[in-house]
């Protein structure tokens, strides 16, 4: 069930389930050439096309290559801003972002998050570490960054699944 720190608004969701969708199809290429099972964009508030980036921890040997900080530093090098406030751009992401990604849509001046799959379903399907993340619909709506969760779930569960049954790395730190 889609969750919001705002009421939820009919039209938004629609284009947010169509992009979210659409995001978890194209995921399975990326996967194919390497990349970790995350997909991202960055879209204006015309519905336009900023960037769109994957996860690249392993091909490009870097932890904080999560789709989100590479789709933040995608859409800030097209407009030439590193505050990306003033533009009203969404971002879409095929999972929950973690709690680095979290830090890093907050310094970027996204102004709405949309992801698939939630954190706790990554965990249980593909062991990846999501971090902890206290409240944090609650501490987005009070820096007016709207959010909405478990958007096209299901679909975005048997992308992560195939990752996983195809032999994948699941990367994480050792504790
Ligand atoms: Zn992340």
């Amino acid at each position: 069930m889609v969750i919001s720190n705002e009421t939820v608004n009919e039209n938004k969701l629609k284009q947010a389930t169509e992009i979210v969708t659409g995001l978890q199809n194209e995921l399975k290429d990326y996967i194919t050439k390497g990349h970790g099972p995350f997909l991202a964009a960055v879209y204006d508030e015309n519905g336009k096309l900023i960037a769109k980036t994957a996860n690249s921890v392993i091909n490009e040997t870097c932890s904080n290559n999560h789709a989100e900080m590479n789709v933040i530093k995608a859409a800030e090098k097209v407009l030439g801003t590193y505050d990306l406030s003033p533009y009203n751009l969404s971002l879409y992401v095929t999972s929950e972002p973690c709690m680095m990604c979290l830090g890093g849509i907050m310094w970027s001046g996204i102004k709405a998050v949309y992801y698939g799959v939630p954190s706790k379903r990554v965990e249980e399907i593909t062991g990846f570490d999501e971090g902890f993340k206290p409240d944090w619909f609650n501490e987005f709506k009070e820096r007016g960054i709207t959010v909405y969760g478990n958007i096209a779930q299901e679909i975005g569960e048997a992308v992560l699944y195939d990752y996983v049954e195809q032999g994948n790395t699941v990367y994480k730190p050792e504790r």
